[in-house]
């Protein structure tokens, strides 16, 4: 049987493509989408050919969707339930998430299998490896346009203050307030940071910054930001930087805002270039006891059903995110370019299908 799907066809080209509907393994699912949304790594990853060619791969790692066939070893799941797909779907039995790393399973980011090693959640149906440590069940109650947010934004943007380990008191920078960095104020925010600062600019991101709980926003076309955080900080610094955005270069500016003994939590996908410099004076000439921490989500059903209880708690609510809602599947296409276009308004799209 034949679906549609919308791809990436080469580097800087996206269509409309034909394909067979996928096999589903005796471990896995067949699901199809319900509620899914683009992601910025689609854009990195089009128009930087961060991961390399790919052809004729369908798009997209975001999605809530309804199972329509699963295998004969599945436990948990069937046919009709409605689960919330992460966008990082590991190989649970593989060494490295023995290791603690389900996200590497398989070789350094090779647990993000969607839109990098197979066809993503844009077609009529997509596959899933391993449904029952990979799925979970959209708790009652929620809508299924901000339980998406769950696949990647807000594990993604939770990981960031994981990885910086913030502590309860502690000072925060979270570089980018895009939905990724959005997540991480929440994240940090409802993980005890004391000052919390937010970078960015466009208005909409910044207002839901500061009611994702910033304290202060810095404004990084305004001036240079390590100046402007040292000035703040009575030229202390911060303790933990979380960076959801910016370049290559934002990098030395965590380095220089960081108080010895602090740490760098990166979840921001470098898509270009070969190096990321580290400035050697303000890393103490290397014995500085500042960490630089960098990292893919963590998938799998526990973390999903961990986050999903935020919501049902009314801890954290995502809908915010939401600037640009479309209905149906032809409207893929243009919430994939506003995530490109990356409107003064936008914040995220959701489309409905
Ligand atoms: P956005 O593009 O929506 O947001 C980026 C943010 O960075 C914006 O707030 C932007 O400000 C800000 N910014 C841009 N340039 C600079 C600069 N020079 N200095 C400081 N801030 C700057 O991205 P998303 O939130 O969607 O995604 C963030 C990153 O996370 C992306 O690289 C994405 O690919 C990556 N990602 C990583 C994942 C992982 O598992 N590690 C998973 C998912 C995404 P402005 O307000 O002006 O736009
Ligand atoms: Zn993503």
């Amino acid at each position: 049987m034949k679906m549609k799907g919308y791809a990436m066809l080469g580097i800087g080209r996206t269509g409309w493509i034909e394909k067979e509907v996928p096999a589903c393994g005796p471990l896995d699912a067949i699901v199809r989408p319900i509620a899914v949304s683009p992601c910025t790594s689609d854009i990195h990853t089009v128009w930087e050919g961060a991961i390399g060619e790919r052809s004729d791969m369908i798009l997209g790692h975001e999605a809530v969707g309804e199972v329509v066939e699963v295998g004969s070893l599945v436990k948990d799941f069937k046919p009709g339930d409605r689960v919330i797909v992460p966008a990082i779907t590991p190989d649970w039995a593989s060494v490295e998430a023995q290791g603690g790393y389900a996200m590497h399973s398989g070789g350094m980011l090779s647990g993000w299998k969607f839109s990098n090693f197979k066809d993503g959640v844009f077609g009529e149906y997509f596959h899933v490896n391993e449904a029952d440590g990979n799925l979970a069940l959209l708790p009652e109650g929620l809508a299924a346009e901000d339980c998406v947010m769950l696949s990647d934004m807000v594990p993604t943007g939770f990981h960031g203050v994981e990885l910086a380990d913030v502590q309860f008191g502690d000072t925060v920078c979270v570089i980018g307030i895009g939905p990724v960095g959005l997540m991480s104020v929440a994240a940090a925010a409802i993980g005890g940071a004391g000052r919390l600062y937010a970078v960015g600019s466009r208005p909409n991101c910044v207002q839901a910054a500061r009611e994702y709980g910033a304290t202060d926003v810095i404004n990084y076309r305004e001036g240079d930001i390590v100046e402007q955080i040292l000035d703040k900080t009575h030229g202390r610094g911060v303790d933990r930087v979380v960076v959801a955005g910016g370049d290559n270069d934002t990098f030395l500016q965590a380095v220089e805002m960081l108080r010895p003994g602090g740490r760098i939590g990166n979840v921001n996908y470098l898509g270009s270039g070969d190096y990321v410099r580290i400035p050697r004076v303000a890393w103490g000439c290397g014995m500085g006891h500042k960490t630089i921490a960098g990292g893919l989500m963590p998938g799998g059903r526990r973390r999903m059903e961990k986050l999903a209880s935020l919501m049902e708690t009314g801890r954290l609510d995502t809908s915010k995110l939401l600037t640009h809602r479309f209905q149906g599947f032809d409207r893929l296409e243009d919430a994939l370019m506003l995530m490109k276009d990356k409107p003064k308004d936008l914040i995220k799209p959701v489309v409905t299908l």
